[in-house]
């Protein structure tokens, strides 16, 4: 059993991305190709966003919408400390100060008491001058927009959605990578809607944030490549990646993100008795990029990991530590809240294999596993 099974999802649609693909090798538009175009374009409407701009990976996605705002040292920018480490690397990358902010233990989502109580902190302090919010989908749920927004307007902040995991989500009827000033997402084949390599995205109904972005991918160009007028970065997203997706985003929309949400639900009626499930806000809708649930601890978490293996049920821990935690931090790490939730939840987490395509014999041997190991 796969943990996130690609080759199936291949199968399922090989003749129209081998047919896909073949156009492009045999256009050899392999840089900036017309589907790359396309799919921003298939993007924003899907998002309903006005501009969408491809990049290389979802890590120089969070990249470029930093370089748009200028931020940069003296800066400081507010990260939930559990998270996947680009949240936070790229911020430091800047070289602004990342400050980490605690979680809701509910949805695994930055806590906005804590966030106020770190933006409180930092203006008293008078250290680092607060720019921007960086807000993360994590497991595919967005984080509450409704409570960000509000303290981002009262401390005049951006907002940075980084919907790497939550490409799919919505709040109401409005989907994620649509709550930042600029959001972004992740094409990394195992998010919620993957490529064959490395690509991301970014997001933003900002025109000349759009602008400043189109050129900063290029090497800051003007009217053309040779022709720069700001130092930025080389972060495309290649034709035959572009074409991978306009496939898959079709998939998506028509039946796998239903799909997903039904064997989420299922997991949910049949371990909710047993282990804690994820906890979705009503009104919100989260797109899986991971169904994580709560043991009791650590020691619990490894023998339960161990039986698991032994029936051949790969399991994940995202993440076994917080950004806190993080070796890298070590030097230019500037604590002001207690980040104690992350650190607690970081023992308990396990995440159980899902996917469109997972059959409902595999889950229902997944779910009697963990059912056999509690008793
Ligand atoms: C995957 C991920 C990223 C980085 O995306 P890449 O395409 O791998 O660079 C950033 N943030 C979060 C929350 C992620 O899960």
């Amino acid at each position: 059993m796969q943990f996130r099974d690609l080759q199936q999802q291949y199968c399922v649609l090989k003749d129209e991305i081998d047919s896909e693909i073949n156009k492009v090798l045999s256009d050899t538009n392999f840089i900036s190709g017309l589907q790359v175009t396309m799919l921003e374009e298939k993007l924003a409407r899907y998002v309903n966003v006005k501009h969408c701009i491809t990049c290389g990976n979802g890590t120089d996605a969070l990249t470029l919408a930093l370089m748009a705002w200028e931020i940069g040292p003296g800066d400081a920018v507010f990260v939930p400390d559990f998270t996947f480490f680009a949240s936070a690397e790229t911020v430091a990358l800047a070289g602004a100060m990342p400050i980490f902010v605690d979680i809701d233990r509910r949805t695994f989502n930055i806590s906005p008491s804590s966030l106020k109580k770190a933006i409180e902190y930092t203006l008293k302090d008078g250290k680092y001058c607060p720019k921007a919010i960086i807000a993360v989908d994590m497991f595919g749920q967005p984080a509450d927009y409704i409570q960000i927004k509000k303290i981002a307007e009262a401390y005049n902040l951006f907002i940075l959605e980084d919907g790497a995991q939550g490409f799919g989500g919505m709040i109401k009827n409005q989907r994620a990578c649509s709550f930042g000033d600029i959001s972004t997402t992740s094409f990394f084949p195992a998010k919620p809607l993957g490529c064959y390599g490395d690509g991301g995205a970014v997001f933003t109904d900002n025109d000349h944030w759009a602008e400043v972005i189109r050129s900063l991918r290029i090497h800051g160009k003007g009217t053309d490549k040779y022709d720069n007028i700001r130092i930025g970065m080389n972060s495309r997203l290649d034709t035959l990646q572009a074409a991978v997706l306009m496939v898959k985003l079709k998939a998506f929309e028509c039946y796998e993100l239903h799909d997903i949400n039904e064997i989420a639900k299922r997991y949910t009626t049949e371990l909710s008795n047993i282990v804690t499930t994820p906890y979705i806000i009503n009104g919100f809708e989260s797109s899986w990029a991971q169904y994580t649930i709560l043991v009791d601890d650590l020691n619990q978490r490894t023998e339960l990991m161990e039986f698991l293996v032994k029936k051949n049920i790969p399991t994940m821990i995202y993440y076994p530590k917080g950004m806190n935690q993080q070796k890298a931090f070590n030097n230019n790490k500037y604590t002001v809240v207690e980040t104690s939730v992350s650190a607690e939840l970081c023992n308990r987490v396990l995440s159980l294999p899902i996917h469109p395509y997972l059959s409902n014999e595999n889950q229902e041997y997944i779910i009697q596993a963990i059912t056999s190991f509690f008793k």
